[in-house]
């Protein structure tokens, strides 16, 4: 009875059952992108995409590092981003970049990791000046990038050069950036000399937890995207308008660091649901068109 009622439940509805699995195991599943249109699909947290295109293990100008995750993988606006800026990086007198993960090759949430990611529009980039780009797959599963923020959280170490800056003010500068997240330190650091002519680029750099090794650049929902969800607030909106070299960057080295005490502790309310982190998402939890993603050739 228990069997027959199984194997019932096995061969009805192969959609709802998929609906139950994790969805990170099913996206983390796929080798290849989907041989679809590019779109992103959905919000960098809670999405997937469509015709990504995989950046190549190596170029004149960058390597892909840790390429047995494989997460080389993105919108081709952000393959096209990244080469670009690793010529650039190249003209301000690094070897090139390395470059860390983007998106899986259909993206969506991963089996461990980060949050974001999942739309093909978000790329991590080492903060290390590369030495050479004759890495081998091998030495790219081992080698760490350094950090450039100190360990007490409150400037930058001596890692940090002017390249640095020029480096991530000419992503920042792209108009297909959207924000760029990076150690508080760094941003603090960057605001000491800037000037009013500076603000349009410089409110793009937002300070976050960690990202003291590598910079985290988003790209913007490419134009007639029509899946893809626009992060609010915008940089403008956080930055009221400034560069956010202000006292909402300062909070990250005070308060942050050292939390001022507080008489009444808020009461948890059980009501209220807790926010899932993206590796517990089912795929009812993703927009209905990544299905199709999953289920493309
Ligand atoms: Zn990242």
């Amino acid at each position: 009875m228990i069997r027959a009622l199984l194997l019932a439940a096995a061969l009805c509805l192969p959609g709802a059952a998929q609906a139950q699995q994790l969805a990170n195991q099913l996206f983390g599943a796929h080798a290849a992108p989907s041989q679809q249109k590019p779109m992103p699909v959905g919000s960098y947290a809670k999405g997937c995409a469509a015709g990504l295109v995989e950046l190549p293990e190596s170029g004149p100008s960058w390597q892909a590092m840790r390429l047995s995750r494989g997460r080389n993988f993105g919108h081709p606006e952000m393959i096209n981003f990244l080469v670009n800026l690793s010529r650039t990086a190249q003209q301000i007198g690094w070897a090139g970049l390395y470059i860390g993960d983007i998106s899986q090759p259909r993206g969506g949430p991963m089996t461990s990791g980060h949050a974001s990611h999942q739309i093909g529009l978000d790329a991590d980039i080492w903060q290390l000046p590369p030495d050479r780009l004759n890495l081998t797959r091998r030495e790219r599963e081992n080698i760490s990038s350094i950090p450039v923020r100190s360990a007490d959280q409150k400037s930058v170490t001596r890692n940090w050069t002017a390249r640095h800056h020029a480096v991530m003010k000419a992503a920042a500068s792209d108009p297909r950036v959207d924000r760029i997240f990076v150690a508080a330190a760094v941003k603090i650091e960057m605001c000491k000399t800037a000037t009013r002519a500076d603000t349009p680029w410089l409110q793009k750099i937002r300070p976050v937890a960690g990202h003291d090794t590598h910079f985290h650049v988003r790209l913007k929902c490419p134009h007639g995207a029509r899946l893809c969800e626009t992060q609010t607030p915008t940089v403008k909106e956080l930055s009221k308008g400034g560069n956010g070299c202000d006292e909402t960057l300062t909070w990250w080295v005070t308060d942050y660091l050292n939390p001022p005490k507080t008489t009444t502790k808020k009461p948890v309310d059980p009501d209220v649901p807790r926010k899932r982190h993206p590796r517990q998402f089912t795929m009812k939890d993703l927009p209905k068109q990544c299905q199709d993603v999953l289920a493309s050739r």
